[in-house]
């Protein structure tokens, strides 16, 4: 008999409950990436990237060798993007409880189906 997957925490629920939908979102699907400047250091022979995420404003900045070959890549999130202290790495059945959230706050409320 196949085994029925835990449901995710209440740790996570709760944290989930406090987290806008724009990052429930990004958490499901990922960031929309759109370019937001980039300069060259000569200095250091890098350049230096920054990417905005369209729907939850987190940065990601990484720099790239001369060549075009990543060198460091790293997250500044928005504030309340990420999962508060000791909720630990996200497994897989949290992440089942990400994609629940934002699949039921896609769908239609009773009124909404009423009046469509
Ligand atoms: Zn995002």
């Amino acid at each position: 008999m196949p085994s029925k997957p835990a449901k995710p925490g209440r740790d996570l629920d709760r944290a989930l409950d406090a987290m806008p939908a724009a990052y429930i979102e990004c958490r499901d699907y990922g960031h929309i990436w759109r370019s937001r400047d980039a300069y060259w250091v000569a200095k250091e022979r890098v350049y230096v990237q920054q990417l905005e995420c369209a729907r939850c404003a987190t940065i990601r900045v990484r720099e790239l060798n001369a060549h075009g070959h990543i060198l460091s890549s790293g997250y500044r999130y928005a504030d309340g993007y990420q999962m508060p202290a000791g909720t630990g790495f996200l497994t897989s059945n949290a992440r089942d409880g990400i994609r629940l959230r934002s699949v039921t706050a896609a769908m239609p409320t009773r009124d909404e189906r009423k009046h469509a």
